[in-house]
């Protein structure tokens, strides 16, 4: 247990050593963080004895919701049997090789490997390597480059974050890195200018048909994608993107990856995204979901003909201290029994998503809402000051608007001016319920807060 302090003393002893991660640190010394004490289902208390909404599921990840002992139970079992160790040059334990089996039970038909990682970032460098490997033992080794795109999120390594297209993050220090290229973005709301919406998916999927003409097919390795955006602000593609991006991808010898570590395990309703729009990648980079967020674990899902290629190619030099750690192995596991079990995920798809749109759907006649979009336990609304022109508040009002989330007990996360919500999976029809209204009143204070 840690030592009881007070929120205040807490905030000051955090102010004198934690750095912590996306934060502007001289801001957050001035304001102090919001200290959070405990957790059960999709409910966080703070220090000051807040309850509140979980409605991001930590950062996309407690699939299960807080508080399930089986896990606890799983880790510590797990640390008194064998607490680590690895599997390099030759070894391997039980907890790796059963969850690599389950994980082949539930994935697409086909891909029946999975390199183990501790995080989504890792795994997003795990990639970049693996598939210039690829490549390499197949002959071809000009082929190296990436295709990513603008506002994409693949982690927050120096391969994670080149891959992902945030420009922000672009700009501290050099990145992307060479051999990595950008296409736009899916984000009709955003973007699409006079485009209807089809018309619209198509123009952004050819953007990677010309993305590999430019570049040059014996020069690409792959192009790697969320299904839906998460960081970038749930962005949904309209259904013709991903159809259109299909043909383009059946015409070129370039490998597919869909990034699974938000849409993984139950968030689309389905077990994987790709699975939702019939995608069939290659690869599927994973965490998150995998563990709930208990522990860190991560890894990357492969299609049979890499791991047959792989296996042509001599040893393969990469891999991390804790690729397949036990104790994550035996929590995620548990995790997976505890999804398949109680069908989570099959009420996600048939009950709790259609209700989560339904009512996230009302919040649509709100002033302040220029659009409600959303998709399996995802959700987004477009804050804007005009709804016909889309024209957004001058400083923008997304932080402003999180603020008064808090204030009222409920999580919502801004990106810019667009609120977002990816609750656990397990969450209840009436607590769905609870999250709408406390969204609404949450816009309500924000408008109020315009007007004054
Ligand atoms: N890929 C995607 C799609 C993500 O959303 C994230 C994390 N938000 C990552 C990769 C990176 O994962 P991690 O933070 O575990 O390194």
């Amino acid at each position: 247990m840690t030592q009881q302090r007070s929120t205040a003393e807490w905030q000051a002893l955090g102010r004198e050593h934690l750095l912590a991660p996306f934060s502007d640190y001289k801001q957050l010394g001035a304001k102090g963080a919001r200290i959070v004490t405990k957790a059960s289902g999709v409910y966080l208390w703070d220090s000051e004895g807040h309850k509140i909404l979980d409605g991001m599921a930590g950062l996309w990840c407690v699939n299960v919701g807080y508080g399930r002992r089986e896990l606890a139970d799983a880790a510590h079992r797990q640390m008194l049997e064998l607490p680590y160790y690895n599997l390099f040059f030759q070894t391997a334990h039980p907890p790796a090789i059963e969850l690599a089996a389950a994980i082949a039970e539930i994935a697409p038909p086909g891909m029946q490997h999975v390199f183990f990682t501790g995080s989504g970032s890792e795994a997003n460098d795990t990639v970049l390597r693996l598939v210039r490997h690829y490549w390499a033992i197949k002959g071809m080794p000009s082929k190296k480059v990436i295709i990513g795109r603008i506002n994409g999120y693949h982690g927050s390594t120096v391969a994670g974050a080149s891959l992902g297209g945030m420009a922000a993050m672009h700009a501290q220090g050099d990145l992307p890195i060479p051999g990595i290229e950008h296409i736009a973005q899916p984000y009709w709301y955003g973007e699409s200018g006079a485009m209807d919406p089809h018309a619209f998916g198509e123009w952004a999927a050819n953007e990677l048909e010309k993305k590999i003409l430019e570049v040059g097919e014996d020069n690409v390795a792959a192009f790697i994608a969320e299904p839906i955006q998460g960081a970038g602000g749930v962005i949904i593609p309209p259904d013709s993107y991903w159809p259109r991006v299909r043909q383009i991808l059946a015409k070129y010898a370039i490998l597919f990856v869909a990034d699974e570590v938000i849409c993984g395990f139950g968030r689309t309703g389905e077990w994987f995204g790709s699975q939702y729009y019939g995608l069939e990648p290659d690869l599927m980079p994973i965490a998150k979901g995998l563990t709930s967020g208990y522990i860190p674990m991560g890894g990357v899902i492969v299609r049979d003909h890499v791991a047959q290629t792989l296996a042509e190619g001599g040893e393969f030099y990469h891999g991390y201290t804790y690729s397949g750690h036990p104790v994550a192995a035996a929590v995620a596991l548990e995790n997976i029994r505890i999804l398949r079990e109680e069908k989570i995920v099959e009420r996600v798809k048939q009950e709790t998503a259609p209700y989560l749109q339904k009512r996230w759907q009302e919040l649509s006649d709100h002033p302040l809402v220029g659009e409600a979009r959303g998709l399996g336990m995802l959700g987004a609304l477009e804050l804007v000051r005009d709804k016909k022109t889309r024209a957004r508040f001058e400083g923008g009002i997304g932080m402003r608007c999180r603020e008064h989330c808090f204030r009222n007990g409920l999580i919502m996360r801004a990106v810019g001016d667009t609120m977002i919500v990816s609750p656990p999976l397990v969450i209840t029809p009436e607590q769905i319920d609870e999250l709408v209204s406390l969204a609404r009143k949450c816009l309500d204070a924000t408008a109020a807060e315009l007007r004054g």
